[in-house]
């Protein structure tokens, strides 16, 4: 018998290890990893280059029109061993992760333009099962019917910390107190925007991981997969 495939959505805070944890649950069960958050980043890039969002404005006709003309692609990297983001055929995948576009990136999500089209993008990857995805309105809007809802959460301190130490290891400049108050601004705006705001669905199991390695938090989501595995 053909085993059965799942939809695991994996939503929660900013910097709480969502994509470390939906990776690793991707290569333990030979599944598709989609960052939505990656496709949120590189249409705040494109916006940036265009000039359409700046410190004091947003050009939301602009950004609408330009949507069409973004194409956002997953590309294996043999190097990496995981999947780097393209945009319009580039590789944008250190870029995005920079403080500059973390900095714009959820006022362009707040655009109903912008969602509206990755949630259409979202799905369509979505539709052969066999995946994970991580983000902030996968369970609530984007597959509302996944087998499996995580919702992430983590004292501030130690997201900020986690997401310090990864961007120095890459050996960036970054100072703690703005990646701080980047990932607390963060919040507020995802948890505040009129659309698909940032919340846990009802059918969703916290994972509260301030405390928890990843691999303790790998055993305790394998059971939980298993039993859902071996459902009817
Ligand atoms: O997950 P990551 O921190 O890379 O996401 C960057 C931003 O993209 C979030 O702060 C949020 O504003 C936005 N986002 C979103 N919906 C998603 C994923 C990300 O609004 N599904």
């Amino acid at each position: 018998m053909m085993k059965k495939k799942l939809i695991i959505a994996i939503d929660g805070y900013s910097s709480c290890g969502k994509s470390t944890f939906a990776k690793a649950i991707a290569r333990e069960l030979n599944y598709i990893f989609i960052d939505s958050g990656a496709m949120y980043r590189a249409v705040t890039l494109y916006c940036m280059r265009q000039g359409f969002i700046g410190e004091n404005y947003l050009d939301h006709d602009s950004i609408a029109a330009g949507l069409p003309s973004i194409h956002i692609e997953f590309v294996y990297n043999p190097d990496r061993g995981e999947f780097d983001t393209y945009l319009n055929s580039e590789n944008v995948e250190e870029e995005i992760r920079g403080i500059e576009v973390s900095k714009y990136v959820s006022r362009i999500s707040t655009l109903a333009e912008v969602r509206t089209r990755m949630v259409e993008l979202q799905r369509q990857i979505g539709m052969f099962k066999g995946i994970v995805m991580d983000g902030r309105d996968i369970g609530t809007v984007v597959f509302p019917d996944a087998d499996l809802k995580i919702f992430m959460t983590a004292s501030v301190d130690i997201r900020a910390k986690r997401r310090y130490d990864e961007l120095t290891g890459k050996g960036l400049k970054v100072n703690f107190e703005e990646i701080k108050k980047n990932i607390i601004t963060r919040d507020i705006t995802d948890e505040n925007r009129d659309i698909s705001p940032l919340r846990k669905a009802d059918d969703a199991i916290v994972l509260d991981n301030t405390r928890m390695s990843v691999a303790a938090q790998m055993s305790w989501v394998m059971k939980i997969i298993e039993q859902k595995l071996n459902e009817n």
